[in-house]
């Protein structure tokens, strides 16, 4: 190795002392290498990552092909243009392959950089189609943290420091009937996730969805679905509200979708983007969305996981990890495919299986960001059975261990 990264008391240096942090417990790891689903730490250790970076690296680190594609891009060009003006290939063939995979209505992208850049461009596409100003959102979901995704995620501890956010912003509650009564003529947009991710994995109910989709359409509300964390696969199929037969009018998808890049985007159809280009022109503009590294890398990402069969993969994943995780200390492990989390009858036990799984058995597991008694588990949608199969029974084993004696 001959850059600076080769002195890793520099890393460590620069991360406590000169990085921004958000916490002061941060699990400081620091990262040698990563291929599949193993992270390679700089003191030797080899950690299974069973949460995928967050629901990202869903062919696992490193799928040899998506590294090719970025290599090959990166012989060619880099940033060249802002966003919409100059016909990049991988972008141009990254949307047709990702449209022609998707349902009629949805066929066209707008590319960024993130998630909650996604979820901010679905959110004005909604406003100006509409002319409308009131937003929908649902409690306990996350949708980002820039101001108009946080302005409609319903968790106030991470809303109330950064307020005054957007005015006219109401909140449902998730999978209750009674949450129609607040979407009506005024409103632009309905935003929701049909498997809650942060707020501790809970699926939508499907007739709740199929209501939600009819009271948008009776009053002229955009529908959009955040499948930030659920799309891709993860759940089993290509995104989640296939399997609910719930189409949405816009999709925001990002994460796992860049096999390891950043990159966002929110699919609609025609009619709705023709009212981004007037009205002025230009109204929304980005300056790196849909980078050709990144687009490079989703096209040989979306091109590998639509060859595997990722969506069995992540059905076979569901399956082994909900009949193999039975003990009386787990209330329930809910959740679709392998977007999965493992309800725990204590905050304690929840923290001491996460930290001992680490430290102990070198397995990664966490939390999600509203729920403290649920440990996620979303492993790479490649992991090898036998792989998986020994890391649950380690689980399994922490989890005994730390029971109460009269369990
Ligand atoms: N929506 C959902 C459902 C998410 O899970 C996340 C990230 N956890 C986001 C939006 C925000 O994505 P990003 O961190 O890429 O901005």
């Amino acid at each position: 190795m001959d850059s600076a990264l080769a002195n890793y008391s520099i890393g460590k240096d620069g991360f406590y002392n000169h990085v921004a942090l958000t916490s002061d417990f941060p699990m400081g790891l620091e990262v040698a290498k990563a291929f599949g689903p193993y992270i390679h730490l700089t003191d030797g250790r080899k950690i299974l990552d069973l949460i995928s970076g967050i629901a990202v690296s869903s062919l696992g680190h490193g799928h040899p092909k998506v590294i090719q594609a970025i290599k090959d891009q990166v012989d060619k060009h880099l940033h060249v243009m802002v966003y919409g003006e100059f016909i990049q290939q991988p972008q141009s063939m990254f949307a047709k392959l990702l449209c022609e995979n998707l349902p009629e209505g949805l066929d066209r992208i707008y590319l960024v950089n993130s998630g909650t850049e996604a979820n901010e461009g679905a959110l004005k596409l909604a406003k100006k189609y509409t002319g409308r100003q009131k937003l929908v959102g649902f409690k306990n979901s996350y949708h980002g943290d820039t101001h108009g995704a946080l302005s409609v995620t319903g968790r106030d501890v991470y809303r109330d420091p950064f307020l005054p956010l957007l005015p006219d912003v109401a909140f449902g509650e998730f999978n209750n009937i009674d949450s129609l009564a607040i979407i009506d003529e005024r409103t632009a947009a309905v935003i929701l996730e049909p498997i809650q991710g942060e707020g501790g994995i809970i699926p939508a109910d499907k007739n709740w969805l199929k209501a939600i989709r009819k009271r948008c359409t009776e009053v002229g509300a955009i529908l959009i679905f955040d499948e930030i964390q659920s799309g891709f696969f993860r759940t089993g199929p290509f995104f989640a509200f296939m399997e609910y037969g719930v189409q949405p009018d816009i999709l925001c998808i990002a994460k796992a979708m860049g096999g390891g890049m950043p990159i966002g985007g929110f699919v609609a159809s025609h009619e709705l983007f023709e009212s981004f280009k007037k009205d002025p022109a230009l109204c929304h503009v980005t300056t790196f969305g849909g980078h050709p590294v990144s687009c490079a890398a989703a096209l040989a990402n979306l091109q590998v996981l639509l060859e595997e069969e990722v969506g069995q993969k992540a059905l076979a994943i569901e399956k082994m990890v909900k009949s193999t995780l039975i003990h009386p200390s787990v209330v329930e492990v809910r959740g679709k495919g392998a977007m999965l989390g493992m309800e725990l009858i204590s905050k304690d036990l929840t923290e001491k299986v996460v930290t001992t799984c680490l430290k102990e058995y070198d397995i990664m597991l966490g939390w999600t960001l509203h729920s403290n008694t649920l440990v996620r588990i979303a492993p790479p949608l490649l992991i090898e059975q036998t792989v998986l199969q020994e890391a649950l029974m380690s689980i399994l084993k922490v989890i005994n261990e730390f029971s109460v004696p009269e369990l």
